[in-house]
């Protein structure tokens, strides 16, 4: 028989229990185990309770549980369990749980200064006194589930700006577009590419870096509506997810907005900050059904849209991926080339326009390819240049140029093409000191010819470099002048020793009235500024004659010859001096 409780015992002194379907046991050893079950209950680190299986009212507490709780002893006397229990209606030793989900699942309880904490509960029923009761041993997991939650959140999301990352945008997407499989609408997916993330890294440093892309993901998160995603992939990439999208105008509105949101200044640490940013779009389902897909086509438009004119968006078309496949078919290719040393620079003749005389060759590289012949510079020096490969084409180039023409007489000039990232490695000028001297070519045979894209920047280290070459001696030209950015602010910013008017100015130069306007007065402006004037792309005797007859100093183009192999150049040469005769008379 269970043994009653004392009435003039305190509750903390009551916890006898013996377990259910147990045989009695002879009153002295009963005692004894008595005794021990009270120790193990009353000082067990672990906060334990005992219930009624009746009326679910609490009977006993053992200390942990009151300091854990908060209750005092008549306070929790007065509880039920459930009034113990956060949400849950169901009670912890409810059987309709298997003991291995039961054991597993998390309960929440309110402290008495209401407190969320989170618990493991072990149960086991007994006899209380002389009524079925409940033993609960309540482990609390509150820390262990927040660290768990704390290493969930980070696996999903990105460190700097808290937004989703790669993992978490995938499963919302894949969320979204099973959403919409079921109806009408579309979705479309936003790849947003900072232009120029990395000038701001490298001029203000990382700090403020962190601090922009932090600014842009909240900027973006502004205005977002709900149930659109917004993840960050790379260092300057991020995602849009737009859904319950009907028609791509409604994807063009939202690229727009997000190009205005982002192009506001920024103010970081006394910096005030612009950035610039380019958008690709993809839609589901006609461009893809599912995410992976989705963007990796609006990662190609993204890259139209960089290449096209930073600061715009581009839908994705079919056709780009095969593009991007054969973009990156030329960029093995030409690791290859440049690594086999199969580039070769052609030169094009310069001619004096007065006398018909050649005063100098432009070094244009070409790429003598085993399947599809000479593959044009306008081809791969793009791919050279987003891949880094262009300061070892330009460098070859600079070597090679030197070489051949300190073999040719001494008043003929060679040019030499540069492209603005060779600017950006920092070796530029002891690239052309070693080919100077490895040559042993006079630097004021050599001009390097760059264009305004190189001046945007207004770097205060290109034009310290550009003002370094120019002390050695060597000339600067600007090329294609007129295409690009155009600015006079340019020419005042450098003594540039050379101006070459862009090819598409001369096309049909003698009837084209606007053209030869440009064109007088980008002579007159070069014979105020005492800079030559090179026409470029001159195809006919009518072309010639006009620029004569504006005074057009120098000419570049087929009507006096194409680009050839070194070879060609030295017997050109020869057949200049010894016959006296010149290219055009
Ligand atoms: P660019 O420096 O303006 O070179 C002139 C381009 O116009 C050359 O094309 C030349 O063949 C072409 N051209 C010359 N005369 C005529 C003409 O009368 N009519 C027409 N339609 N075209 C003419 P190319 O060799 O295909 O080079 C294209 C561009 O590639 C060059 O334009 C230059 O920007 C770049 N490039 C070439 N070689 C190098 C190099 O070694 N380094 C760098 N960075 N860029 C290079
Ligand atoms: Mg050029
Ligand atoms: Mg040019």
């Amino acid at each position: 028989m269970p043994k009653k409780p004392r009435k003039t015992r305190k509750p903390k002194q009551t916890a006898i229990v013996r377990f259910l379907g147990r045989p009695a046991k002879p009153a002295a050893k009963l005692k004894q185990r008595e005794a021990s079950f009270r120790l193990l209950f009353d000082s067990n680190p672990i906060p334990m309770i005992v219930c009624a299986l009746r009326d679910e009212r609490i009977l006993a507490v053992n200390d942990a549980a009151i300091q854990h709780y908060g209750y005092s002893r008549s306070e929790f006397e007065k509880l039920t369990i459930r009034s113990l229990q956060a949400f849950d209606p169901e009670l912890p030793w409810a059987d309709s749980h298997s003991g291995d989900e039961r054991a597993a699942r998390t309960w929440k309880h309110v402290r008495a200064d209401g407190a969320l904490i989170d618990l493991a509960i072990y149960s086991r029923q007994l006899v209380y006194g002389d009524q079925p009761a409940v033993l609960l041993a309540l482990m609390d997991i509150t820390e262990r589930k927040r660290a768990e939650a704390q290493m969930t959140f980070m696996a999903q999301h990105d460190g700097l700006t808290g937004l989703p990352n790669r993992n978490l945008l995938r499963q919302k997407m894949d969320d979204i577009l099973l959403r919409t499989r079921r109806s009408a609408e579309q979705v479309a997916v936003l790849v947003l590419g900072l232009d120029h993330f990395k000038a701001v890294n490298d001029t203000l440093g990382h700090g403020i870096g962190d601090a922009l892309l932090r600014g842009v993901a909240k900027r973006l998160r502004s205005i977002l509506r709900e149930g659109d995603a917004l993840a960050r992939l790379n260092s300057d990439e991020f995602v849009i997810v737009q859904s319950r999208v009907t028609r791509p105008e409604d994807a063009a509105f939202l690229a727009r907005r997000l190009l205005d949101v982002i192009a506001d200044p920024y103010l970081l640490d006394g910096h005030s900050v612009v950035i610039g940013a380019s958008i690709g779009i993809a839609m589901s389902p006609g461009d893809g059904d599912e995410s992976e897909k989705l963007l990796k086509n609006a990662d190609l438009a993204l890259s139209r849209a960089k290449n096209d004119s930073r600061g715009t968006f581009s839908f994705f078309e079919a056709g780009m991926d095969a593009r991007a496949q054969a973009r990156r078919k030329i960029e093995t290719e030409l690791r290859e080339a440049v690594q086999s040393d199969v580039l070769r620079p052609y030169y094009q003749p310069l001619v004096d326009l007065s006398s018909g005389r050649i005063t100098g060759f432009e070094a244009l590289v070409r790429w003598p390819h085993p399947e599809r012949g000479m593959i044009s510079p306008a081809e791969f020096i793009p791919v050279a240049e987003e891949t880094g490969l262009i300061n070892a084409v330009g460098g070859l180039m600079l070597r090679r140029a030197c070489m051949d023409a300190v073999q040719w007489p001494d008043d003929i000039r060679v040019a030499v093409n540069l492209s603005p990232l060779q600017f950006r490695v920092g070796n530029l000028l002891s690239l052309v000191m070693d080919a100077l001297n490895q040559s042993g070519l006079s630097a004021k045979r050599l001009e390097l010819e760059i264009t305004e894209t190189l001046l945007l920047e207004k770097s205060s280290e290109v034009l310290a470099t550009l003002h370094a070459l120019r002390a050695l001696g060597v000339r600067i030209s600007m090329d294609d002048f007129g295409t690009g950015y155009s600015s006079l602010s340019y020419l005042r910013s450098f003594p540039f020793d050379k101006i070459k008017i862009d090819q598409s100015f001369v096309r049909d130069l003698a009837a084209n009235p606007d053209a030869q306007a440009i064109v007088r007065s980008i002579i007159s402006l070069g014979k105020g500024l005492g800079v030559t004037i090179t026409a470029e792309g001159v195809e006919t005797e009518a072309e010639v004659n006009c620029l004569r007859d504006e005074g057009c100093q120098e000419g570049q183009g087929f009507l006096f010859s194409r680009a050839r192999p070194n070879a060609e150049i030295v017997s050109l040469l020869k057949a200049q001096r010894g016959y006296g005769a010149a290219l055009v008379a």
